[in-house]
């Protein structure tokens, strides 16, 4: 019999199954307070447990972990990455990240990514695959006990997309927020999406207090299909209706993500357009200087390009950041960890 993802479930489905195995009902609350309070990675650690009932629970349950084969930690605003291996040696990246109001953790959410975004290390080698519910909570424990830190906020924008791995998201948002387990404030928790049209409309249907994240990157179909396939399925016309109808919906202002790549979406007519696309939009724009990965020729935007762009938004009334860049002396983007661990490993330079 194949063993049972322990943290994968919910407290009434634990209690079913400890129900099922004679348990009395108190010990599945105990379980997942260890689980989802205490961050157990083992059944060992579970010391009011009886060391029988730790056997039995081992044998009928599989605990699935991250354990930490790198740890780096920037030198300039703290930001920490992990790389982590899983039970079956595959190997994801996270990165914690230190704000003024707490920390903040980056998530991945598949192992690759298949959604071919051309300036994404994340995806060069394709979607592995998907990352289970316990896997992704795992991530997030592991940094827990590691930095020994309150984690009070969550962004799914590492490796991966979330809404192609809706039903484990779901699941993992669902534990995340348990009020027996982490609680983490929904509102605290952004989905990002490179745009997958029907999945935002399932998500604001279900789950209104999550912030959206949408990763834009371009004003029009033009220039987003040339670097974000998925474009080609879901016009930005389409997109940007489905963002719309969210914020309409939940009345929760909608995040867009804007590398700045030289060249390519950063000119002033680019944001001469997209200001006139998301006119009275209840919407952010994040302007985020483009990571430069090894696996492509992209440049990113020069400083004086990234102000340009962003006044031209402020002057046309939409709210503009432009993304300080957390640890860039450790490669924290997407993806890039990952893949220079892999090359060095098959002895290529990273
Ligand atoms: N697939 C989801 C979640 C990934 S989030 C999504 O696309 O939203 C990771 C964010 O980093 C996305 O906005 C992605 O477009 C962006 N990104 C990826 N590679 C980058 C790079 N080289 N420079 C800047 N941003 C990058």
């Amino acid at each position: 019999m194949d063993k049972i993802d322990i943290r994968s479930l919910t407290l009434p489905e634990l209690q079913e199954e400890t129900a099922a195995m004679g348990l009395p009902k108190f010990r599945a609350g105990q379980i997942y307070s260890w689980l989802h309070q205490k961050y157990a990675a083992s059944f060992d650690e579970m010391t009011n447990l009886g060391k029988d009932l730790r056997e039995t629970l081992n044998e009928r349950f599989e605990l699935p972990n991250c354990t930490i084969v790198k740890k780096l930690e920037s030198a300039v605003d703290g930001t920490i990455k992990y790389l982590y291996k899983l039970d079956d040696g595959e190997i994801i990246e996270c990165v914690l990240m230190k704000y003024k109001y707490g920390y903040s953790i980056c998530v991945s959410t598949q192992i690759g990514c298949n959604m071919g975004c051309t300036f994404c290390a994340s995806t060069i080698g394709g979607c592995v695959r998907n990352l289970r519910p316990s896997e992704m909570l795992a991530e997030i424990y592991t940094a827990a006990r590691d930095c020994g830190e309150r984690i009070s906020h969550c962004v799914l924008m590492g490796m991966g997309e979330p809404l192609q791995n809706y039903d484990n998201v779901l699941r993992f948002l669902e534990l995340l927020t348990d009020a027996n387990g982490m609680n983490m404030g929904a509102r605290h928790i952004s989905v990002s999406t490179c745009g997958i049209v029907p999945r935002i409309y399932d998500l604001m249907e279900l789950h209104p207090q999550f912030t959206l994240s949408v990763s834009l990157h371009a004003p029009n179909d033009d220039i987003r299909r040339q670097i974000m396939p998925v474009s080609r399925k879901w016009p930005i016309e389409e997109l940007l209706a489905a963002c719309k109808d969210y914020t309409e919906a939940t009345s929760r202002r909608i995040s867009f993500e804007y590398a700045m790549i030289r060249g390519v979406n950063d000119t002033d007519a680019c944001a001469e357009e997209l200001a006139q696309r998301l006119k009275g939009m209840l919407c952010h724009v994040n302007l985020i200087p483009a990571n430069e990965v090894r696996e492509n020729d992209y440049q990113r935007s020069t400083d004086d390009r990234l102000r340009a762009f962003s006044a031209i938004l402020d002057r046309r009334g939409i709210t503009t950041t432009i993304r300080r860049t957390l640890g860039p002396d450790i490669n924290a983007s997407c993806g890039q960890l990952r893949r220079s661990h892999q090359a060095n490993n098959k002895g290529e330079p990273v």
